[in-house]
């Protein structure tokens, strides 16, 4: 036996259970056409919601940070890492989000695991929708507290839970905003009032709802009109956002516990000074402009709209996410690898990241897309939809 034998043996068990990724490359910026392994392509399925990721002002933003501040910290945030910068997206994060202060970091899955862990101590019980984002599902892990699973959107359930654990000290609520694989939304006002009722803090991940969701992109809170009602909400700036990092918005004790006890901050270090004036610059579009975020729902009830009147399924999405549904992994990746020699690049996800027989192409829609694009994108999908005898 030779040491590399198990993992051999595991890639090549990925490749017979047809759970294999199979990695494209971007070889451009990332807008509404993309270059992808050398190919000039619609891009459907990036998170690019507002077009952030390659918009003038942001870039801008980026080469003068780079030109004043250099191009990285050089340390953890609580020793050397913390600069100007920093402190002004955490300010402008907490005023857009309407929170009394926010903390920033390395990406939405570390603000998860530093959250998590430092809120659900050995004495907490945390209450979790099953079908809760991988990130939250390992920051539970990470934590010693009591976890319940209750079943997705199931409020009753969750009152059952909670009331069964009313003698725990820490109780904690975590529910994704908008769920990413289905793009439904989590029965937030419900959900908050579940937990006052049982004195328990709400933790809600809203890494597809910021610049989607709410007044100017403002996220679930704001949609569902719940300002101050929410201990934490857990953001993305890799999303809508178009850079990369994460953070935690809400009630001033915990972001402050956060900035002592959240690992992330702690022993990663801090992300650099591009990202960090790109995401000012970003939050800045947004306060003063909704016209990107209506532009992206215009874009997604034109797309949804035009592709029920294909005959295609597209679940029960509420939000610019949306799931083709087709079954079987292998339709999927047919259908995927067929619109993409049509020159749209849609990804098809299946098991274990949604259950089997429930594969899918996720069409992630922009701002960006002009009517021209979404066009293309109908006839490529009515195309290969005929030809592969869906609908
Ligand atoms: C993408 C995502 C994350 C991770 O965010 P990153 O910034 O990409 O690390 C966390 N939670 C949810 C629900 C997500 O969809």
């Amino acid at each position: 036996m030779g040491k590399y034998d198990v993992i051999n043996q595991a890639l090549e068990g990925l490749k017979e259970q047809g759970l294999y990724n199979i990695i494209r490359r971007i070889d451009s910026a990332v807008g509404p056409w993309t270059v992808v392994d050398g190919k000039r392509v619609l891009n459907m399925c990036s998170n690019n919601y507002l077009g952030f990721a390659n918009h003038e002002r942001l870039k801008r933003a980026a080469l003068r940070a780079v030109e004043e501040y250099g191009v990285g910290p050089a340390a953890v945030r609580s020793i050397a890492g913390t600069m100007s910068l920093h402190e002004e997206l955490e300010k402008k994060l907490a005023a857009f989000k309407g929170t009394e202060d926010a903390v920033s970091f390395q990406s939405g899955f570390c603000a998860n695991l530093a959250a998590i862990p430092a809120v659900a101590g050995k004495e907490a019980a945390i209450f979790t929708d099953q079908l809760n984002h991988a990130s939250i599902i390992d920051g539970c892990r990470l934590t010693k507290a009591e976890r319940v699973i209750f079943p997705h959107r199931d409020t009753e359930a969750l009152k059952a839970s909670l009331e069964e654990h009313k003698d725990k000290k820490v109780k904690l609520v975590i529910t994704d905003g908008v769920f990413s694989m289905d793009g439904d939304l989590a029965p937030l006002p419900e959900l908050v009032e579940a937990a006052e009722a049982h004195d328990a803090l709400v933790l809600v991940d809203d890494a597809h709802g910021e610049g989607v969701l709410g007044s100017h992109g403002r996220g679930i809170v704001d949609h569902f009109e719940l300002h101050g009602r929410v201990d934490m909400e857990v953001g993305t700036l890799s999303k809508a956002f178009g850079v990369v990092g994460g953070y935690v918005a809400g009630k001033r004790e915990i972001v402050e516990y956060l900035r002592q006890q959240g690992r992330p901050f702690l022993f990663s270090s801090a992300t650099t000074p591009a990202d960090m004036a790109a995401c000012i610059a970003a939050v800045e579009v947004l306060e003063q402009s909704d016209e990107l975020v209506r532009a992206l729902w215009d874009n997604t009830r034109y797309f949804k709209g035009e592709m029920a009147g294909l005959g295609f399924d597209t679940g029960a999405s509420e939000t610019p996410i949306t799931p083709v549904m087709l079954g079987e992994a292998q339709l999927a990746w047919d259908f995927s690898k067929r619109l993409f020699e049509q020159g749209v690049f849609a990804q098809a996800i299946a098991y274990p990241t949604v259950p089997r027989g429930r594969a899918r192409i996720r069409v992630m829609l922009s701002a960006g897309h002009s009517k021209q694009d979404l066009d293309y994108a109908l006839e490529a999908f009515g195309k290969v939809g005929r030809e592969l005898g869906v609908r």
